[in-house]
């Protein structure tokens, strides 16, 4: 690059927001509306690129400096004013701009080329003496501080010095001969430094535009841009613009106006408005600023011609937009423009009204909601600035905000809850057995575990907020004890956990409101007309299908039935099913808990009105359904109500049978069904009768029968007999047609996915397994133990649990849909881990052609809208390529 040709200044009129990289942000914004023909002052920018070069060298080249003066010299020709004399004296605001929005990061300097001359010169011009002090004492504060570094408060006291020595307050409220004292204590102020406030504007100028450029580097603005991810390479440019004045008297002002309502998106105009006052007077607070309507009747050209600026620039950006802006004597001048900043609630609002507007087409309204806003607008969260209550931090589990007492033992919890107490649930961790405590909780705060772990599973399908793997935190739960942060919290202590960004409170504190439901409906039909990926729901219970439902999942991807198993009403019919000494006593029990799963499963049916719903036969090993060995010898060693010692002996003794090296690599799944073939024959039976109860009501329920944990063809392969076999003999005529298909979990399965597509008619990912088997991860303890630091250390780009591996556990997946189509051209996929509800692991879910994702009932809207923007980016993509 030439940087000696490349241009280093555009008037205001030459550029726009195609060249927002060298003008910054408020430099095109400010071109743009020039264009258009607002009322704009007139000026120029200095390009980012000499901001780089300016920090590069420490010093303004020559070039450039003779390319201010010439466009100083366009500037006072365009305006008819000169600067640096007298009669018409052109004064100019120096300020920041970067291409990428840093509010407050850098400097300003206005009234730049006011001295003793030409304030007597504005005397002459205005007759108002009073406002040119105001703009002298405003330039020499500014000035002081920004570029020579003085520190505010010397100024500040010296306010206040002349203020006690004569009368009012403020500099705003001075009478005229306060003002020039003012102005005269000021120039002390310089001169306790040992310098003078330069009368040379040319000097002002420079120094000003030196020091906006060095801002660029003030320890706040690296500070802003490390937060915020923001190319320290970028530099800022610099706006020299005529300056406008606000404080002109009662019929000027300055204000800043929203063109919709920020906070909920109203159509009308949102802002307020100081008069007689300028730029940072508005956003200091010193005086309390009117709302932006009130200037209707006090200055109603300035307030109609702001009106139609607001409605052309929205036209014009087609977004909502804040804008600063000037009245100087009655006349309206816009001083800046960008897309205003909202809350998620009003950014609904507004994509919505614009897209019915017919501003912005259906592929802008879906691509500019992020998956964020709609997290923001579902749940509500901490409002920020309590800081000072956060107890720990941990993994953001499960979206939502709860405020409850402190319990510690899932039966405490069903107990404390029968009156009616609303209760956090703080354990280690939780198992299959919490499941009930976890029901009658309000939220789960949990010391170990990933986001897969039980706990953040159960709370994501319950809907209920959770932080699990706090291990900051210290809980005995034997004890009643969490310690955390120096605080010893028990039973009854209130915390609050929000679950959307992973932090715990003590006591309850303030939370952000939910937006209007009919919104998010509206907006994420919206999203389904342009979907290509369907997304359907994990759901165990009747409520949470319900849920699902009411978000609008087309279908029920996983329902584990192990989780039907834990109802008050059946575990116990469970363990006795476990400890039976043979399958002829299995049966028995199962015979007990086949009515039960009946009604479950004919409730599903029900719900989903013939929509799919796949219940998976049941997976996990089944100590899981026991007591831990330690509880039941615990137990033992006391005197149990009810429970007679020969029936704990002969569950230690089942546990110890059950015992296993790697429960998650062990007798589960299909290995369990194959081996206890019963098992999944009472199950297989169940949806039979479920689906044929359903049918005789008038609905044909979409049944799909899936199958765990499959990793060679010849499971499928026995399974699937079992499975039409058991189903034929409750339906002999063939009423139902119903699915056989299996998770694909395994890695292996992925590898021959042909050959077990022969057997299946639909394969679902199980991403949880098949990421914790792919990376040899244990789902339930590597976050807790070192997945954070290899993200820190930069091993790990992201938790392969939160958001699929795309290069390993990714490409498996597309091998297995490969295969598997290579078999079956229509074979249904679709995935139902955890997976399925995270926005990114839904936009490669697209890519590689599955047909839905599955995701927890709470997940649902934002897994709508990341298949709404994953078919859009694919569109784009292939357009461009
Ligand atoms: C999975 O492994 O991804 C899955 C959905 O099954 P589960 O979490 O029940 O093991
Ligand atoms: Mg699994």
């Amino acid at each position: 690059m030439n940087l000696g040709t490349e241009k280093r200044i555009y008037d205001l009129g030459e550029g726009g927001m195609h060249l927002v990289h060298l003008l910054g942000g408020k430099g095109a914004g400010l071109a743009e509306m020039r264009r258009m023909g607002l009322p704009v002052p007139a000026g120029f920018t200095i390009t980012t690129a000499e901001c780089t070069r300016y920090l590069k060298h420490g010093r303004l080249d020559e070039g450039l400096v003779n390319e201010v003066r010439e466009a100083m010299g366009r500037l006072e020709a365009a305006t008819g004013k000169s600067f640096g004399r007298g009669p018409r004296p052109l004064l100019v605001s120096v300020r920041s701009g970067a291409p990428v929005s840093m509010p407050g990061m850098m400097d300003t300097v206005l009234n730049v080329g006011l001295n003793e001359e030409t304030m007597e010169a504005m005397v002459a011009l205005t007759g108002d003496r009073r406002f040119a002090l105001d703009s002298m004492r405003r330039l020499m504060q500014m000035f002081g501080t920004t570029v020579l570094g003085i520190p505010k408060e010397e100024f500040d006291r010296a306010t206040l010095r002349v203020a006690r020595n004569n009368g009012p307050g403020s500099a705003d409220m001075m009478d005229l001969d306060t003002l020039d004292g003012l102005v005269r204590e000021f120039g002390e102020v310089y001169r306790n430094h040992g310098l003078e406030f330069p009368q040379d504007p040319y000097r002002q100028l420079f120094m000003s535009i030196e020091a906006v450029f060095r801002s660029w580097n003030s320890d706040r603005a690296r500070a802003y841009r490390e937060i915020n991810g923001i190319d320290d390479g970028m530099g800022t440019a610099v706006n020299v613009v005529e300056m406008v004045f606000g404080n002109m008297g009662e019929d000027s002002a300055t204000g800043v106006v929203f063109t919709r309502d920020p906070n909920t998106g109203e159509k009308r105009l949102s802002g307020e408005y100081l008069v007689n006052a300028q730029g940072e007077d508005v956003v200091a607070g010193i005086r309390t600023p009117e709302n932006v309507y009130g200037m209707e009747r006090r200055m109603p050209g300035a307030f109609r011609d702001l009106v139609e600026a607001c409605d052309r620039l929205e036209r014009h950006y087609r977004d909502m937009m804040d804008i600063e802006f000037t009245v100087e004597r009655g006349r309206l001048y816009l001083l800046q423009t960008r897309v205003g900043k909202r809350a998620p609630r009003a950014h609904l609002r507004i994509t919505l009204d614009m897209l019915k507007e017919g501003l912005i087409s259906v592929e802008e309204a879906v691509m500019r909601v992020e998956p964020e806003h709609i997290e923001g607008i579902m749940h509500p969260r901490v409002e920020d600035g309590q800081d000072g209550s956060v107890i720990c931090s941990g993994l953001a589990a499960s979206p939502g905000v709860a405020t409850g007492e402190i319990v510690f033992s899932s039966d405490r919890a069903i107990e404390l809850s029968k009156q009616g107490r609303r209760l956090i649930l703080v354990r280690p961790e939780t198992t299959a057995d919490d499941v009930r405590g976890m029901a009658a909780s309000a939220g789960f705060l949990t010391q170990k575990g990933g986001m897969t772990s039980h706990a953040a599973v159960v709370a994501r399908a319950m809907g209920k907020p959770a932080v699990v793997g706090a291990e900051e935190i210290e809980v005995d739960h034997i004890g009643g004890v969490l310690r955390a942060r120096g605080l010893t919290l028990r039973e009854g202590d209130v915390v609050t956990v929000d679950g959307t960004t992973g932090r715990a409170y003590i006591g309850e504190v303030r939370v952000t409101e939910v937006a209007e439901r009919d919104d998010i409906d509206e907006f994420l039909r919206v999203c389904d007309s342009v979907s290509r990926l369907q997304v359907w729901a994990n759901a165990n219970t009747p409520e949470e299908v319900a849920l699902a439902k009411r978000n609008g999942a087309k279908g029920i991807g996983l329902a584990r039935t192990e989780r039907m198993f834990l109802g008050n009403d059946r575990i116990g019919v469970v363990r006795a099913m476990i400890m039976s000494r043979d399958s002829e006593e299995r049966r028995l029990y199962l015979d007990r808990l086949l009515p039960m799963q009946v009604s479950d499963f004919t409730e599903f049916f029900r719900t989903m009105e013939g929509m799919p719903v796949i219940i998976r036969l049941l997976d996990p090993p089944l100590h899981e359904f026991l007591p831990e060995k330690e509880e039941i010898l615990e137990r033992l060693s006391g005197p149990a109500d009810g429970e007679s010692a020969a029936e704990l002996k002969k569950m230690l003794e089942t546990v110890r049978d059950l015992e296993e090296f790697n429960p998650m690599l062990g007798f589960r799944g299909c290995r369990l069904g194959i081996i206890h073939r019963e098992i999944y024959e009472m199950q297989v039976r169940a949806i039979a009768r479920a689906a044929l109860r359903v049918r005789s009501e008038g609905i044909e329920p979409n049944v799909e029968i899936m199958v765990p944990l499959v990793g060679h063809e010849n499971e499928m392969k026995e399974l699937r007999e079992i499975i039409m076999k058991t189903f034929s003999s409750e339906d002999p005529e063939g009423r139902i047609r119903y699915k056989i298909g299996t998770m694909i979990e395994v890695p292996r399965a992925c590898l021959v996915a042909d050959r077990i597509a022969e057997f299946a008619d639909f394969f679902s990912f199980g991403t949880n397994d098949l990421t914790q088997m792919t990376f040899g991860y244990s789902r339930d303890d590597a976050e807790g133990k070192f997945i954070r630091q290899y993200i820190e250390r930069g091993i790990l780009r992201h938790d392969p649990f939160t958001s699929i591996d795309l290069d390993g556990v990714g490409r498996l997946m597309k091998i297995g849909v490969e295969l598997g189509r290579k078999t079956k051209r229509d074979l249904e996929i679709g995935i139902c881990g955890e997976h399925g509800g995270d926005p990114e692991s839904i936009e490669f879910c697209h890519t590689i052609g599955l047909d839905y994702v599955s995701a927890s009932p709470r997940r649902i809207p934002v897994a709508r809208l990341a298949a709404a923007r994953a078919a859009i980016r694919s569109a784009m993509g292939s357009r461009e390529s």
